[in-house]
């Protein structure tokens, strides 16, 4: 098995970790409805998707 020559130092193991965090999520606008939606997703509240109708919500 292969085995790593020397270890890392804990600069480069923080560096490595510093695109690590999770970031908050950031709500776009739904320009069907108005209302708060995941950016690149089918609006949970209307159900459209880039400026069309794509699921047949129920209310
Ligand atoms: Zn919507």
């Amino acid at each position: 098995m292969a085995v790593p020559k020397r270890r890392c130092t804990s600069t480069r193991r923080d560096k490595r970790r510093s695109h690590d965090a999770i970031r908050a999520f950031a709500p776009s606008v739904c320009s069907q409805c108005k209302s708060a939606k995941m950016a690149h997703r089918v609006c949970p509240s209307c159900g459209s998707y880039g400026g069309e109708v794509v699921i047949q919500m129920e209310d």
